[in-house]
């Protein structure tokens, strides 16, 4: 893809109009040259973290520019809150997207974390529940047995559940296993120990958060920023982290497709009657005889009900 002289490179920072690219030979700053918008999107930003890009040399204006970009496996957007209708790119090519949650202190709500999955399945990232602050659940009623019953729905669904302890550690070793070798975007309300988890996985990032901050905060007012981050001793594993952003872009879910994004539902879909049924009260459904017999869980049944709701009202916009 690249000319003679243009390196490829990977985007690791994003400010603004500012870019960063890892290259072989070693990080370039630079900005983007030409139109890279997305068909149908207003983007605030054409070229985001974890972006491949082809970077030419500066020339005499003693800018590197971006000259193209390789097409995305899949991207995460944020739209905008106030009403410009513009969009930012907060990742793209995220193989896992970790959601961390907790079951108490705070006590995430299953169906805040059924809408997450959801929305990763829209975008076609898998995803990964990550459960913190364990130690906890040994004095809480019931803790460990509500811990083991949550590991076991998302399993039998098929996500993959690493629980931990960021406070013992407990666990965390299988979260780097979990973690090896890929891009992963890490999100999560606050409180849930998101910073404390980072901070683990790669000493010294809080530091380099900081002193990142300063520097822009003097000459800009950015709000968002990702940064990919590599983990160390994994050549090739990262993580993105996003300050201030806690959730994930958000999606418009069709009434039609919420049912393609809950994996057991979807499954058992081909077997329901009427090939477009919503699974809400039509006869022959083969979801509704599941949840009767138990084989699909009730509160997932919930949740996608509330998203198909939203989807109704056409109010899924708010993020989350
Ligand atoms: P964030 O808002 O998600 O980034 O959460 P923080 O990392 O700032 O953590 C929020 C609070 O939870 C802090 O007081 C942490 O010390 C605490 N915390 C984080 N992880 C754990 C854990 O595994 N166990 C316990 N007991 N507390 C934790
Ligand atoms: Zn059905």
């Amino acid at each position: 893809m690249s000319q003679p002289d243009e390196t490829t490179g990977r985007v690791v920072r994003n400010t603004g109009a500012h870019y960063v690219a890892e290259t072989p030979a070693g990080e370039i700053n630079c900005k983007v040259k030409g139109n890279f918008r997305i068909r149908g999107l207003r983007t605030t930003n054409p070229v985001a973290v974890g972006d491949i890009v082809s970077v030419a040399p500066p020339g005499p204006d003693g800018t590197a520019y971006i000259t193209a970009i390789e097409p995305r496996r899949n991207y995460i957007i944020r739209r905008s809150i106030n009403l410009s209708k513009q969009a930012h790119i907060i990742a793209a090519n995220i193989d896992r997207a970790v959601l961390v949650a907790t079951l108490a202190h705070p006590s995430v709500s299953t169906n805040f974390i059924d809408r997450f999955l959801a929305t990763a399945e829209a975008y076609r990232v898998p995803a990964l529940l990550c459960i913190n602050k364990t130690d906890l659940l040994a004095d809480e009623p019931d803790g460990l047995e509500l811990l083991h019953a949550v590991e076991h729905l998302y399993r039998t669904v098929g996500y993959e559940v690493v629980s931990v302890s960021a406070r013992t550690g407990q666990g965390m070793e299988n979260l780097r296993k979990a973690l090896a070798g890929k891009t992963s975007l890490l999100c999560g309300n606050s409180g849930v120990g998101k910073s404390t988890i980072v901070n683990d996985l790669i000493p010294g990032i809080e530091q380099r958060t900081a002193e990142i901050s300063a520097v822009h905060d003097q000459g800009m007012h950015t709000t968002t920023f990702s940064e990919l981050f590599h983990l160390p001793g994994d050549p090739t594993g990262c993580i993105i982290d996003t300050p201030g952003i806690r959730g994930f872009g958000t999606v418009d879910f069709e009434r039609a497709d919420v049912g393609h994004y809950f994996p057991e539902i979807f499954e058992l879909s081909h077997d329901c009657r009427f090939n477009n049924c919503t699974h809400v009260h039509e006869p022959g459904c083969a979801v509704l005889a599941a949840i009767d017999e138990g084989r699909v869980a009730r509160s997932r049944y919930t949740s996608y009900l509330s998203i198909l709701e939203d989807a109704d009202e056409g109010k899924y916009r708010k993020p989350f």
